[in-house]
């Protein structure tokens, strides 16, 4: 089997070891990544440092085409990129084929930011001791910037990183989850064909255990990490100077309303608890239903649960399949059955064949268990009933995480009740909180992070402002 390449300052190389990667469903190999060594990441990193100022001065218009470019060459070979992702992460082939289509726009609207990247000015003759004054204000790289990316969305968090720094005019090194180093490389190899400068961008799949270094590194002052919440809050306390943004798990809650379209409601949880096998920040874990529609709600939930097609993840109408490795589906199990042995009742599910766990719906699961305090990242759900908006609420809040909250109701001023109200990063009216679009503000609060992703919220984060001030119009 070809080794997969690395990219060292926009350039191809093997370095002196390999990362095996396996499939989840069957455990066959299905590639191997080089591995840099630790000469190559110094590289890397020298290269990034040294055109930090050369990559800020990059014409719009060349960052703009590059970007469109690479989202044009993902739309090319669309389906062979899906297939690389359900290889190497075992997702099923729909969903790998979303997040590809997902990755394209990424991409697109960054060249679109790139594009709008301006100056602006600002009268300051607001205050009579600045008349004649006015300011020019851009934003500048605070310098390049280390992203690490975990292995539940392999190709798009990869552009989550890559794409706003690229439009923000700065270099980037990042490093992909060893489980799913290959769309990433993909992605560097896309990037390559552009005319992007040398050492704009480098992807190194280093282990775990050399990341730390890069991570210190003093010539990347900006660590973008998404991952596991202990992960990112390590991250944050080892380089306390540095910029880190964290986008980190969550136990994403949905609240079910009388006034709610009860089908279209179980629909969408049904599906969003078990998408991706749950492995997503925000998928959803915990659904409060009101009592006036517990009974009518719950059976139509259970019913949508059961009716997803799980399995072989190669097949097209699969829509729940392995999880990332049989440890993540054997922690899953054990989570549940402790859940069960403290008194929850199982409505669908609660099995394990292998790396694949069914679907699952929890009820009276104790407020203590760790399937309900904790980021399951599994195909689990609990449904508890609640007496209005205030309990419901309040159990929303009652989590150490704030990614997202879905709130299903048709009532405006609920709606921004629970906006103002709920400690999440963002609230989703009438549907799960599992929505995200790629070019909103997207992250969260609490454990679940800090800072936010999303276009132009990336930029902002990886520049800062810098002001001109002009003396005596
Ligand atoms: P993880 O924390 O195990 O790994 C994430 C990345 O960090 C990987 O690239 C990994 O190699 C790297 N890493 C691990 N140890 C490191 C260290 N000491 N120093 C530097 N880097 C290190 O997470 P995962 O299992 O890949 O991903 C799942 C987690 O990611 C879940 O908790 C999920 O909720 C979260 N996630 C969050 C978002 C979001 O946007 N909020 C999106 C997707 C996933």
């Amino acid at each position: 089997m070809n080794v997969t390449p690395f990219w060292l300052a926009g350039r191809p190389e093997t370095g002196d070891g390999e990362l095996t990667v396996t499939h989840p469903y069957d455990g066959r190999v299905v590639g191997t990544a080089a591995v840099p060594t630790p000469a190559q990441v110094e590289e890397a990193v020298a290269a990034a440092d040294a055109i930090r100022k050369r990559a800020a001065a990059l014409p719009l218009h060349v960052r703009a085409e590059a970007l469109a470019h690479v989202s044009a060459r993902i739309a090319e070979r669309a389906e062979e990129i899906a297939r690389l992702i359900t290889a190497e992460n075992g997702k099923p082939l729909l969903w790998a084929r979303g997040e590809v289509t997902r990755a394209i726009s990424t991409f697109r609207f960054a060249a679109e930011e790139a594009r709008r990247f301006s100056a602006t000015t600002q009268r300051l003759d607001t205050d009579p001791a600045a008349e004649g004054r006015m300011a020019y204000i851009t934003r500048v790289p605070k310098g390049p910037v280390l992203g690490i990316s975990p292995f539940n969305f392999p190709l798009n968090l990869a552009a989550h990183k890559i794409a706003p720094a690229i439009a923000a005019g700065t270099p980037i090194v990042l490093k992909p989850a060893p489980a799913t180093p290959l769309s990433a490389l993909l992605l560097g190899e896309l990037l390559a064909e552009t005319d992007l400068p040398a050492g704009m961008f480098s992807v190194l799949p280093v282990p775990n255990d050399r990341a730390s270094a890069l991570v210190d590194d003093p010539r990347l002052p900006i660590v973008s990490f998404t991952g596991s919440v202990p992960v990112g809050w390590a991250i944050n306390d080892q380089v306390p100077r540095k910029h880190v943004t964290l986008e980190l798990g969550g136990n994403g809650a949905a609240v079910v309303l009388p006034d709610a379209d009860l089908d279209w409601a179980a629909k969408r949880i049904g599906l969003f608890s078990n998408y991706q096998a749950g492995q997503s920040c925000i998928a959803v874990q915990r659904v409060y239903v009101d009592r006036a529609v517990y009974e009518e709600f719950v059976p139509k939930l259970v019913e949508q649960v059961g009716s997803l097609v799980t399995g072989d993840p190669w097949d097209d109408k699969t829509q729940v399949g392995p999880l990332v490795s049989q440890d993540a589906a054997e922690r899953v199990e054990a989570w549940v059955d402790e859940a069960v042995a403290a008194g929850a009742t199982v409505l669908a599910g609660g099995t394990r064949e292998g790396a694949t766990y069914a679907p699952t719906v929890l009820a009276d699961v104790p407020a203590d268990a760790k399937v309900a305090r904790e980021e399951v990242f599994g195909p689990v759900l609990l449904v508890q009933p609640v007496d209005g908006v205030d309990e419901a609420f309040a159990l929303v809040n009652d989590s150490k995480f704030g990614l997202q909250a879905g709130v299903f109701t048709r009532n405006l001023d609920i709606a921004f009740r629970a906006h103002r109200e709920l400690d999440v990063g963002g609230v989703v009216i009438g549907d799960v909180p599992s929505y995200r679009a790629d070019q909103m503000p997207y992250g969260g609060v609490k454990d679940s992070g800090v800072g936010r992703e999303g276009l132009r919220s990336a930029m902002a984060d990886y520049t800062e402002e810098k002001v001109m001030i002009f003396t005596g119009l």
